[in-house]
């Protein structure tokens, strides 16, 4: 079997909206679709439209294996946007597929669904609506970062060299969905040369990291007793009745 090009892009999300954005000059002209800046041209268009995408698989998270709602709208705006579904895969995993009107690689892009079990506290006035469910993890800024390269290359369609494979996998927070698609019969349906995916972090608004093979593969929960009390001058939140401390990676030995 062919050996795929596994990428992972870390991604930072911006805290201002698109009218803050830099404009880039533009030129209409088709032949430069896929130039840097005509895809950003088409990327702010849709831009309002996609963060509101967000906040809304933000309100409403489901956890792995429960990705009912989360799979319709993701099937309903690619059936939208004209592209082949599939959700005959794995769990509530969907697969769009986007033909382009030139030969061709074939590359896949995959975002990750499901949120997590937990309450952190929130502060935005998006946060979820359901208690003791959060997306903590950004799954819903992967979906909607997908939905919108699908929506970009297929309103261009017939300037698209190849065959775009737009995978979005349930249960990644149990570590099955994954395993349970490729197992069940996820590459007969496609046959993707790369795939490619993308996982936010705390990065400067505009920074990306890329590295090839698995990366954020892994989470693990340690408990920790604070037996002192913590006190940083000025941060009200830090104190004995509220002693969180947020660890989000282990470095592995
Ligand atoms: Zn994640």
């Amino acid at each position: 079997m062919k050996k795929l090009l596994l990428g992972l892009i870390y991604l930072s999300v911006p805290a201002v909206s698109a009218q803050k954005l830099k404009k880039p000059v533009i030129s209409n002209s088709k032949k430069d679709f896929f130039s840097h800046q005509s895809i950003q041209l088409e990327t702010d268009k849709i831009f309002n439209k996609l963060v509101e995408i967000r906040r809304d698989f933000h309100r409403n998270p489901e956890l792995a294996g429960h990705e009912i709602r989360t799979q319709k709208m993701l099937k309903q705006y690619l059936i939208a946007l004209g592209l082949e579904v599939k959700t005959d895969i794995y769990g509530y995993g969907v697969v769009g597929i986007l033909r382009g009107g030139r030969e061709g690689k074939k590359i896949a892009w995959r975002s990750d669904m499901d949120a997590l079990s937990n309450d952190f506290p929130d502060p935005q006035p998006f946060k979820s609506e359901t208690k003791g469910i959060q997306h903590g993890c950004g799954h819903d800024v992967h979906m909607a970062v997908g939905l919108g390269i699908a929506e970009v290359l297929a309103k261009n369609k017939k300037y698209l060299k190849g065959t775009v494979y737009f995978v979005f996998q349930p249960e990644e927070e149990t570590f099955m969905g994954a395993k349970g698609m490729m197992n069940t019969n996820l590459f007969s349906k496609i046959a993707p040369d790369e795939i490619y995916g993308l996982h936010v972090t705390a990065l400067p608004v505009g920074e990306i990291i890329v590295k090839p093979n698995e990366v954020f593969a892994y989470q693990k929960r340690i408990r920790i007793e604070l037996k002192k009390r913590i006190i940083k001058r000025g941060d009200k939140k830090f104190n004995r009745e509220n002693p969180y401390l947020f660890v989000p990676h282990e470095r592995r030995k």
